[in-house]
């Protein structure tokens, strides 16, 4: 490889905006047919000399003809993807952008009589040459032909894993592909899927193809913009309707890139399991997006002709509490208490400095939340409130105000029907 480098490697890949490197002898001005044979020449050029060439934009056209310029593929500004309102948990490593704004350009003339004359404009780049050929995405899948596309998007379709794509096209092709390319086939391969319809209503349509209840909600002044959406596949429709009695209610959060949370209604089933019946993903957790999620529950109940639920249960959400108590006032309604659980562990345990400290209260609370009368529960209240004041208090005033959905004695009647 025959590289005049001026910059030091330790220094990549910072950008010099102001060095000027030369990597290879420049293509001498020449004519093609058309442009795609001048953007393959330019490309073949860069192949192995550790730079690749791309489509920078389309000039305005003169008197020639039209223009249009290519440029390094480090060319553009640095962008920086540190998205500062992600939660960091949800942040990928190694996201750093390659650009950095190099300087080296083409220029692309279109002839009188379609002729196509290749020039370079700038023929020095900012950083070095890189080492690996397959860093460069148009040196990778500038070599999967036709068939390989073909290929690629019979395995898409069949949800193969990408890592396997990857070894059979590159074993078949001879290939040096990365992850990346399927990726980006594959985003290339829905917008051909999108054309004429909305993302959204693209996954209505196949949702309903499928035979999944659905129901969107959109946005007043936006109706491209997804606001709800409900789902439930029809095989849960008839779980539902053989176990109909109760309901378990909770939302999961960070699952889609819009964090849009989740509410997850499931049944439960003769056998301990709690099989998944429906879907929600809400644009917020207020009492009217429970609401809405609760409304399309009842127009599956319509439309199958199924009982309304003896008893949901969820965790401490006020806002699915209201919603709930408006649109099912005849069904009963108690904690999760495992959901409670968790969070009294999670609250209290710091405030018990001991093991043992820690392992009597919550001996304590358990009595309490599975007293079997009001005699029992008025004596386990007692011993409780001798205990560590911050963590009684906190039960007290968090749960036990809920003792009518919580306490043993006073929510079973729910499950005696
Ligand atoms: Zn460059």
């Amino acid at each position: 490889m025959s590289s005049l480098s001026s910059v030091h490697p330790s220094d990549f890949p910072l950008s010099f905006p102001d060095i000027r490197v030369k990597i290879g002898e420049p293509l001498p001005e020449a004519t093609y047919d058309n442009l795609p044979q001048l953007m393959n020449a330019y490309v073949s050029h860069s192949y192995n000399r550790g730079y690749g060439v791309v489509l920078g934009y389309k000039g305005k056209a003169n008197k020639l003809g039209n223009r249009t310029i290519y440029w390094c593929d480090r060319s553009g500004k640095p962008r920086d993807r540190k998205d500062k309102t992600l939660d960091p948990s949800r942040k990928r490593a190694n996201t750093g952008s390659r650009c950095c704004d190099c300087p080296f350009k083409i220029e692309a003339q279109e002839l009188p009589g379609g002729r196509w004359r290749g020039r370079i404009l700038n023929e020095y780049h900012n950083h070095t040459a890189s080492e690996e050929t397959t860093s460069h995405p148009v040196h990778r899948k500038g070599r999967l032909d036709a068939d390989g596309e073909v290929l690629v998007k019979q395995l898409l379709s069949r949800a193969t894993p990408v890592s396997t794509i990857l070894e059979q096209v590159n074993n078949q092709f001879g290939l040096r592909l990365k992850a990346r390319d399927i990726y980006n086939l594959r985003a290339k391969q829905r917008r051909t899927d999108l054309v004429d319809t909305t993302a959204i209503q693209w996954l209505a349509d196949t949702l309903k193809e499928q035979d999944f209840f659905v129901e969107i909600d959109v946005a007043e002044d936006n109706p491209d913009r997804v606001t709800r959406l409900f789902f439930a596949h029809p095989e849960s429709i008839k779980l539902l309707a053989k176990y109909p009695d109760v309901i378990l209610m909770d939302c999961t959060y960070k699952t889609n890139r819009f964090n849009m949370p989740l509410l997850n209604f499931c049944g439960t089933a003769g056998n301990n399991m709690t099989p998944q019946i429906c879907l929600a993903f809400l644009s917020g957790e207020k009492e009217e997006d429970y609401a809405w999620a609760l409304k399309c529950y009842r127009e599956i109940l319509a439309q199958y002709d199924i009982a309304e639920p003896k008893c949901f249960v969820t965790d401490r959400e006020l806002a699915l509490l209201n919603a709930l108590d408006k649109l099912f006032p005849a069904s009963d309604h108690i904690l999760c208490r495992w959901h409670v659980n968790m969070n009294v562990v999670a609250k209290c345990k710091k405030n018990l400095k001991t093991k043992e400290a820690f392992q009597e209260f919550y001996e304590a609370w358990t009595a309490v939340v599975e007293s079997e009368t009001l005699e029992a529960y008025e004596g386990n209240l007692t011993d409780f409130k001798k205990l560590n004041s911050t963590a009684v208090n906190y039960c007290v005033k968090t749960w036990l105000v809920w003792k009518e959905k919580l306490v043993c004695f006073m929510s079973k009647h729910v499950f005696s029907c």
